[in-house]
């Protein structure tokens, strides 16, 4: 068994009257690379935060390496990039990770941790004077400063142009190789893709879904077929079935072959529709209800 590095048991948290976080129960493991996707107000940062001691529970637990995120000891193991960063715009790059890699026993190499993410040569310019891909990968770098076991990046790739993504993807599965573990945030299934392992899907303060990546794609690449019909006979590949009187709602992986097969099967229907869902449609669709027939 792979030791467990953080762990949130039945966490909730709330917002005044917004419930951010509804019993969540999560486990990170030692050398994963983890993607908490969900849409904007989902939880992700939420749960980041509490992982990285910044919040607490209203209940539940949250644990990192077996103790209370609170302790400054087990911080000093972890990296965390918050979603919104906000560094002095008068200091220098240079003296930004010099005093961040200061607060930690083993802290990088400024050169090659600047290096790692694409800011070599750039010590001695001021925050301020930074495109805002710069200050994000900066604010990336930072998390990585103390040489952490476990990094919580949250949308580390806001504003970067598609080559800086890349390269902070590059630097992100480097860490990744060389041991270290890796819980990151996005609304963008691309981006977990790119990266995790492992998906765990969040909304509205619930984790729908934690599987590897290709079973979320799979979930991802539902179709909804629509169609006016009477009675339907079996139809392979429907994952749900729904009717509004005499509209027929099909969800599928494989529009075509349904097409396919309700043509074969020689039943009369106008009007059919074939759209994507969404990821979260995709989610709520199959959690919310069993399938059932139509
Ligand atoms: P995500 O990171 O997935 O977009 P968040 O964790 O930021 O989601 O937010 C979850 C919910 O909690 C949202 O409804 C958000 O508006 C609310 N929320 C988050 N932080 C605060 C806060 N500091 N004050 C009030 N509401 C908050
Ligand atoms: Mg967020």
């Amino acid at each position: 068994m792979m030791e467990t590095l953080a762990r949130a048991i039945e966490v909730t948290r709330r917002y005044g009257s917004v419930t951010a976080l509804d019993g969540v129960s999560l486990d990170i493991r030692r050398g994963e690379l983890v993607g908490l996707l969900g849409p904007n107000g989902a939880g992700k940062s939420t749960l980041i935060n509490l992982f990285a001691g910044l919040r607490r529970p209203h209940s539940g637990r949250v644990e990192l390496f077996g103790g209370s995120p609170a302790d400054p000891v087990r911080r000093r193991d972890i990296g965390v990039t918050p979603q919104e960063t906000g560094l002095p715009s008068t200091l220098r790059v240079r003296e930004v990770v010099d005093f961040v890699t200061a607060h930690y026993p083993r802290g990088a190499a400024r050169g090659e941790l600047l290096e790692r993410f694409g800011l070599t040569g750039m010590e001695r310019r001021q925050i301020g004077g930074l495109s805002g891909g710069q200050k994000r990968r900066l604010a990336v770098a930072l998390a990585f400063a103390g040489n952490p076991r476990l990094v919580f990046l949250d949308e580390p790739t806001t504003g970067l142009d598609v080559e800086a993504r890349r390269a902070l993807w590059d630097a992100v599965r480097d860490f990744h190789a060389g041991g270290g573990t890796v819980v990151l945030t996005s609304h963008y299934l691309e981006e977990v893709e790119a990266l995790a392992e492992r998906v765990v899907v969040v909304d509205r303060g619930r984790v729908l879904a934690d599987d590897t990546v290709a079973a979320v794609r799979d979930i991802a690449g539902m179709r909804h077929v629509t169609l006016t019909a009477g009675e339907l006979p079996d139809l392979p590949g429907v994952v749900r079935a729904e009717r509004d009187g005499s509209r027929v709602l099909l969800l599928t992986a494989d529009a075509d072959a349904l097409v396919r097969a309700l043509v074969r099967a020689d039943v009369p229907f106008t009007g059919l529709e074939i759209r994507p869902t969404s990821l979260e449609e995709a989610f709520l669709t199959i959690t919310a209800h069993e399938p059932q027939a139509a």
